[in-house]
């Protein structure tokens, strides 16, 4: 393909994205396909010869987007939102024409500089305080993963690299069961193993760790002779929106010198809203937080933003200088990839000079408050039908219900005529090892009456 070739496919591109977005509403949210029904459609093999970009691109709409889960659908209420707006989008077809690899200052300045400087935004606008530094991860389970091998160098003073886990003592870290499950993961792969993970008991209509019971939990592993190493905590859980009481959590890790990781990736969006800052009072006292701009922010997918108290301890846990990664000359730089697992990196931060210029604080505001808002009416509408338990009320814009008569198969029986319908999407949870149906609204183009079809469509397949 030539560049003249490439500018009219890029045009083409472009005006078909508009073209979706547009008509988004008319498509099933959740792909309507069964397995290997794509698969299917697919040559075994690859050509020999070259084919023409017309037919690549026929093929596309006919046997791709059929099998395509529509997450920016206006009436997506599953999982949790994984917004692309379009300034956001535009960014990244900037950033994917320079495909530069920003793992260094010198292999981008501006890519390092504006990272930098869109995170102490992004600090500012969560209502951080100054001293906390910001790094660009590709998912919050990376930033976590990061955290854990933080936790595990400096309860090993800074020898585990060095010299492995094998006949050091058990690291323990500790959580409540409602962070998510990247958590575990990060145990696994710092090699401290899934029985270190402590799950502290949930309290409390947020359902955050009770501090008592983490107290008591790591003055019994010292007893043992454990390492301690760090606390996992969450605001905004994936079930239910759990949220941790920051201020105790942080004070008795505080009191044992453990190292704290706060997981906001989804509900941290919210805290540009200083109403909702009361879910994560004390988080100034965190080592690290992560949010994910990726999901409710509007920053198309990847950016974790990864705030770091003092990001000495990140770079002294992974950095490493070959001569070839060396930058001679200057002193000081910031070469974000000793701040991360993968050495190479995208130029992540333009989306997000993009987005929040395009939108102003303030519009991102609004489109986060009206999202809590009707999420908050709709939970209220389903409270007052007999047909309908609310299980876990709103934390932000998630809450969880589910049909009052009705056994886990039923809930899952609604869930699924609800997917199969098409009109809207929405997933599940267990509370308390029972079913819930989890509804969350944070689709940036969503409006009122999207929400408002959502209550018809739950009322109309529960038999209503
Ligand atoms: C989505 C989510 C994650 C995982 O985020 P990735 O960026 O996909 O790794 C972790 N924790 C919470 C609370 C989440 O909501």
């Amino acid at each position: 393909m030539d560049w003249d070739e490439f500018s009219d496919w890029g045009a083409r591109v472009s005006q078909w994205a508009a073209a979706y977005h547009r008509t988004l509403r008319d498509r099933p949210v959740r792909a309507q396909t069964a397995p290997g029904e794509i698969a299917a459609q697919l040559p075994a093999a690859p050509p020999e010869g070259a084919e023409a970009m017309e037919a690549i691109m026929a093929d596309f709409e006919r046997v791709v987007m059929p099998g395509i889960t529509h997450w920016q659908h206006p009436r997506f209420f599953a999982y949790f939102p994984a917004n692309a707006a379009p300034p956001s989008m535009l960014a990244e077809m900037l950033v994917s024409t320079i495909a530069a690899q920003c793992m260094l200052w010198q292999t981008s300045p501006a890519a390092t500089e504006m990272e930098t400087v869109m995170l102490d935004w992004l600090r500012q606008a969560i209502g951080l305080p100054v001293g906390f530094a910001g790094v660009i991860q590709d998912s919050a389970s990376s930033a976590t993963l990061a955290a854990v091998l933080t936790m595990r160098e400096r309860a090993l003073n800074w020898q585990g690299n060095a010299r492995g886990l094998s006949g050091q003592g058990r690291l323990r870290i500790y959580c409540s069961a409602e962070v998510h499950t990247s958590v575990d993961r990060a145990i696994w792969i710092a090699g401290i193993g899934q029985d270190n993970l402590v799950r502290i008991p949930v309290t409390g209509p947020l359902r955050g760790m009770d501090p008592g019971a983490l107290q008591a939990a790591i003055t019994d592993d010292i007893a043992a002779g454990h390492l301690p190493a760090g606390v996992v905590a969450c605001t905004g859980g994936t079930g239910t929106g759990a949220c941790d009481d920051l201020s105790a959590v942080i004070a008795v890790a505080k009191d044992h010198g453990l190292y704290t990781h706060v997981d906001a990736a989804w509900a941290g969006a919210a805290m540009i809203c200083p109403e909702f800052r009361t879910l994560w009072a004390g988080v100034e006292g965190a080592d690290s937080v992560v949010f994910n701009p990726h999901k409710w922010l509007g920053a198309q997918f990847d950016c974790s933003a990864h705030f770091l108290r003092d990001p000495a301890d990140l770079v002294r846990t992974l950095a490493i200088q070959p001569e070839y990664l060396k930058t001679h000359g200057h002193d000081g730089l910031i070469n974000y990839s000793e701040w991360s697992v993968p050495l190479g990196r995208r130029f992540r931060a333009l989306k997000l000079w993009f987005l929040i210029r395009a939108y102003g604080l303030d519009g991102l505001r609004e489109r986060l408050r009206n999202h809590v808002a009707w999420s908050r009416a709709l939970c209220a509408d389903l409270g007052r039908d007999p047909r309908f338990e609310i299980v876990t009320a709103p934390v932000l814009s998630l809450f969880t219900f589910r049909l009052r008569d009705g056994d886990d198969a039923a809930q899952i029986d609604l869930v699924n005529r609800i997917n199969d319908d098409g009109r809207i999407y929405l997933t599940q949870t267990r509370v308390d090892g029972r079913m819930a149906i989890r509804f969350q609204v944070g689709q940036f183009d969503a409006t009122r009456a999207d929400v408002e079809m959502a209550r018809r469509v739950i009322v109309e397949l529960s038999g209503g």
